[in-house]
């Protein structure tokens, strides 16, 4: 989904509002076992200000599932994404000073909305799904649910919440 920015400047209307769907198909997720449960939806808002800058806002509806960081279980997730920046002629680098900071970027009057929304997927989601915060994961040992039973291995026995704590502590 490419927006000529043109047809902002030669119209007399400041407000454009585009909607869509982003073909999951299309989403790369390295390492990671995601499953997009319907289609990503979008709502992208452009005001075009006194001055000829343009602001957008962007929201994204997105429902996915991914194993649990801890004991695998399929965990689904819904994200609403809600973004707004200043759209900006230029690459990343020509702005660097200015800082990155909502500033979007466009080249040669044509602004690649599709790009940017599955490259704010990527930023947005985060790093890791658990099903539960208190979910106690998979033994080390033997590959056991501990949410579900235990099993007489050792390891186990720590809390992997202590595991963390653990770092604070001098070892004897
Ligand atoms: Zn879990
Ligand atoms: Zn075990």
């Amino acid at each position: 989904m490419i927006v000529d920015l043109t047809t902002f400047s030669e119209s007399t209307e400041k407000y454009f509002r585009f909607t869509g769907e982003i073909d999951q198909s299309e989403m790369k997720f390295l390492d990671r076992e995601i499953k997009f449960d319907e289609t990503i939806e979008y709502e992208a808002e452009f005001f075009v200000l006194d001055d000829g800058y343009i602001e957008m806002l962007l929201k994204l509806d997105m429902a996915y599932t991914e194993p649990c960081d801890r004991c695998l279980k399929d965990t689904e997730n819904i994200q609403n994404i809600q973004l707004s920046g200043r759209l900006i002629e230029g690459t990343e680098e020509d702005h660097y000073e200015e800082g990155m900071e909502n500033l979007v970027f466009y080249q040669n009057d044509k602004f690649d909305l599709g790009e940017y929304i599955k490259t704010q997927i990527m930023i947005s989601l985060p790093m890791k799904t658990i099903c539960d915060e208190d979910c106690k994961g998979l033994c080390s040992g033997c590959g056991t649910n501990l949410n579900d039973s235990t099993c007489n291995c050792i390891e186990h026995t720590i809390d992997p919440r202590l595991l963390d704590l653990q770092k604070f502590f001098p070892k004897e």
